[in-house]
């Protein structure tokens, strides 16, 4: 596998012609035609989903809630994610993944990613009337000319025939929250957001593309439920594990 900044600088055409695989670059055997080769995409890390945590991280059988959830105010009904997330690991297939595309503006991985959401969403779908998406502020957005999380949004929209509405605005820069401590990560993004309109629905799922200690969605969630929602379900492809300091 070549290095991420060297993978993330490359065009669409290089990347995807003549086709090969998007995070190791062997070249597709005839039936093979996704972005990923089947060896990496054997190689991606799935989340159990049978006995998880409303917060979406699997659970011992024995439990019901996760530490954290079972101490905090629930705002989620549910969230999930399709696989796991290591920030600092170039091997990993979904962190090389995510990072191609959010990074380098690979908007041709959208169906890619958007198929894992499906999956990983799946039992959320019958109780979702509209969904929308983490924004980012107008500078950033300015900036990397796309927010990948309204892309996953609109594609699993379309997949799924649910209304995407804009219905939150980021009026607050911050911090990567990889970069902070776990306990900080919730203060960071305190006033970040607020409605953008006013969701006319009662049940509302918010698409990210990572997860990384939930206190984004946590704080999106809020604010939608302020402004009148009665459930919020949260869904991303990717997911960090708890770190040590979380509970
Ligand atoms: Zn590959
Ligand atoms: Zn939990």
């Amino acid at each position: 596998m070549k290095s991420l900044s060297s993978a993330v600088a490359y065009s669409v055409l290089d990347l995807f012609y003549p086709p090969h695989c998007a995070v190791c670059e062997r070249p597709f055997l005839d039936n093979e035609r996704a972005f990923l080769c089947r060896e990496c995409d054997t190689k991606i890390e799935r989340i159990d989903q049978s006995h998880v945590c409303r917060c979406g991280i699997p659970l011992p059988k024995v439990l019901d809630l996760c530490p954290s959830c079972a101490q905090s105010e629930r705002v989620f009904e549910q969230i999930r994610s399709f696989g796991w997330y290591e920030e600092h690991d170039e091997d990993q297939v979904l962190s090389a993944l995510i990072k191609i595309f959010k990074y380098g503006g690979e908007r041709a991985l959208t169906p890619l990613l958007a198929g894992y959401l499906v999956e990983a969403g799946e039992s959320l779908r019958p109780w979702i009337e509209q969904i929308t998406f983490v924004p980012m502020t107008r500078k950033k957005e300015h900036e990397r000319g796309f927010n990948q999380a309204e892309l996953l949004a609109r594609e699993l929209g379309r997949l799924w025939k649910i209304p995407v509405v804009r219905a939150l605005e980021k009026v607050k820069e911050t911090k990567p929250q990889a970069s902070l401590p776990y306990k900080a990560r919730r203060e960071n993004v305190r006033g970040a957001f607020r409605l953008a309109k006013f969701p006319p629905c009662a049940s509302i799922l918010i698409v990210d593309d990572v997860c990384t200690s939930s206190a984004t969605l946590s704080e999106c969630a809020q604010v939608l439920k302020d402004g009148g929602v009665e459930r919020v379900y949260g869904l991303t492809v990717a997911r960090a594990a708890p770190p040590a300091d979380a509970q």
